[in-house]
């Protein structure tokens, strides 16, 4: 496969920044600076949360809908809550963040910076989207997402429709992303969340609804 100026010149930009942060993610990852994404975007999640609650609703109508509303759920789930914040770590500039983030998803020739970035969310956040396997699931996440993607692309480019159990796999990738891995990320930031997806740091929410509550109030 040839290559034109500007993508040799492409692929060139992204293997120089891939052995800079290769370096830098090895020796000196910082969590403080993942940790100070979520808060300052405290509602980064709102977003797909959103596509979520309208695929939950269409699931029992119409399938293909709840598809195409779930894939944008995980999509942007992913990319927004879990992987941006990640680049964000080892970039320092908002925009290129975002930059990075879109090409190393889009382009499937970046596997060895998406693995780098999947391996540091793996250290630092204590999830794994490799490995890790839904609960009715015998299969990686990865790969369901990766099959999602594809179904995507049939229903938006060929007209396809999808049966409700495909429409139900869709909705479960989602789910879990936002609704488990997301969760989990942001507990492991020592902050937590408020009406699913909104990010709090107010430690004094633990003890909402237990006597320490009135105390905390009384002082
Ligand atoms: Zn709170």
């Amino acid at each position: 496969m040839s290559m034109t100026p500007d993508e040799a010149q492409y692929e060139e930009y992204m293997d120089e920044l891939y052995e800079e942060h290769k370096e830098q993610a090895i020796q000196e990852f910082i969590d403080e600076r993942l940790q100070s994404y979520y808060g300052e975007h405290r509602v980064l999640a709102k977003a797909a949360f959103g596509a979520l609650t309208e695929a939950k609703n269409l699931i029992c109508t119409n399938a293909t809908a709840a598809f195409l509303f779930s894939a944008i759920a995980m999509e942007v789930g992913l990319r927004e809550t879990l992987v941006k914040p990640i680049v964000f770590g080892l970039v320092h500039t908002l925009s290129v963040a975002s930059l990075i983030t879109d090409m190393v998803l889009s382009r499937p020739d970046h596997k060895k910076y998406r693995n780098l970035l999947l391996q540091i969310l793996r250290q630092h956040g204590g999830v794994d989207i490799y490995t890790y396997k839904r609960l009715d699931s015998h299969r990686p996440i990865w790969e369901e997402i990766t099959d999602v993607k594809k179904k995507r692309d049939l229903i938006m480019h060929q007209a396809e429709t999808v049966t409700i159990d495909e429409a139900g796999l869709a909705l479960g990738v989602a789910s879990t992303i936002l609704e488990n891995m997301f969760p989990t990320v942001v507990a492991k930031m020592g902050l937590h969340l408020h009406e699913g997806f909104r990010i709090c740091d107010n430690w004094k929410c633990t003890y909402k609804g237990t006597p320490i509550e009135t105390i905390l109030k009384a002082t």
